[in-house]
């Protein structure tokens, strides 16, 4: 007999629809009859990781696969904070930064509660939110960034967190520091207020806040961070939140120990140590990748929408799951943005040059071709 889900799965679980995965390259490339993929789906960094972390995933004893690993991330913890003058407890290292995503609102919400963010930007709190029955009050962008007045405004009694992403996954606009502590201040003790600054290490803008330093005078505040983009450790899964201590200590009550791996915190460690200008060398090609690509799309007369970050979004004269397919079947992958509520828009890693003129010469040719997307 068929279990009754009606009576198991709760409304807002079985309301949610479920994220599908794309398949491996060795498929997608029969699928789309293709030799070579470049993937700018997920704003990767195409350098890898820094010479350091290969060498600590090099020198990983097979054996230690066999042993559980540090359950608080021991060494890593400690490191972090040792750098950013906190003290380990400050620390929670996840099985990437959306496994902490997921602590900060298990930790904080309870079904009838809502979080506030923005419509158009990292999805995952707004999934995680939905599926644990937590409502999620998504704010208009305005000049494709977050809109402070929008969200205090927004904030009501049963608001529990606020999340803000700086930079903007996918726009690329950030909050300066002014604006930040501006935004802190009239918020006030009683909310949490989430920074996720995935993107941090790739920011140039010379007014961008550290939030690590901001902790201190705001203990409401939490930052998360992770080491899939400049430190190209994304398939080892590890990211981290930081906040004041009593937070962190009831954040870390719904944590489920040992879900960072050895191998993930070795590198992690060794990425974080590493001294041959690896973030430096990153930044170069970020910079390079997307002058590169406002100039091609330019002359193409395709809007572009960039600013921090290691990813550029482009509005295309049509639409974007179209164009997504036919750019897979000239071996280029993209992120189609109708997902992030941008139809007709892209959004592109800024890459090696090689991936950026595949993905031109593309572009070029679907938008020439008979079927414009
Ligand atoms: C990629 C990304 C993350 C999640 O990274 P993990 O791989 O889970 O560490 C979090 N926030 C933003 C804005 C991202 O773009």
């Amino acid at each position: 007999m068929h279990p009754d889900l009606e009576f198991l799965v709760p409304a807002y679980v079985r309301g949610f629809e479920p994220y599908i995965p794309s398949k491996p390259d060795a498929e997608l490339k029969t699928l789309y009859g293709v030799s070579r993929l470049f993937r700018l789906n997920n704003n990767e960094n195409a350098l890898g990781p820094p010479p350091a972390a290969r060498e600590a995933i090099r020198n990983f004893p097979p054996f230690r696969a066999s042993l559980y690993p540090s359950g608080d991330s021991y060494y890593l913890s400690r490191e972090i904070a040792a750098r950013h003058g906190l003290q380990p407890d400050q620390i929670i290292v996840g099985n990437g930064a959306n496994e902490v995503i997921a602590f900060a609102i298990k930790a904080f919400c309870e079904p009838g509660d809502n979080i506030v963010t923005a419509d158009r930007t990292f999805a995952v709190y707004e999934w995680v939110a939905t599926f644990s029955g937590i409502t999620a009050n998504l704010i208009p962008l305005k000049d494709n960034g977050f809109d402070d007045e929008a969200m205090l405004r927004a904030i009501d009694r049963r608001t529990k967190i606020l999340f803000l992403c700086n930079p903007n996954n996918p726009t690329g606009a950030y909050w300066a520091k002014d604006r930040l502590i501006a935004f802190l201040e009239r918020v006030g003790d009683n909310r949490i207020v989430v920074v996720d600054e995935a993107y941090c290490e790739f920011v140039e803008a010379t007014d961008y806040p550290d939030g690590m330093k901001l902790i201190a005078d705001y203990p409401n505040l939490v930052i998360f961070r992770t080491f899939s983009k400049m430190y190209g450790l994304g398939g080892l899964r590890i990211g981290y939140l930081a906040g004041a201590s009593e937070v962190v200590d009831m954040i870390r009550r719904t944590c489920v120990v040992y879900s960072v791996n050895g191998l993930a915190q070795e590198a992690a460690l060794a990425a974080l140590r590493d001294e041959t200008g690896h973030i430096e060398r990153t930044r170069e090609m970020v910079r390079d990748s997307r002058a590169y690509l406002k100039e091609e799309l330019g002359k193409m007369n395709l809007p572009v929408i960039a600013g921090e970050g290691n990813f550029l979004v482009v509005r295309l004269p049509g639409s974007d799951t179209l164009a997504y397919r036919r750019l897979m079947g000239e071996g280029v992958m993209i992120r189609p943005m109708t997902s992030f509520r941008y139809p007709n828009h892209i959004r592109i890693t800024l890459a090696l040059p090689e991936a950026m003129e595949a993905f031109v010469g593309a572009l070029r040719k679907i938008l020439a071709g008979p079927r414009r997307p």
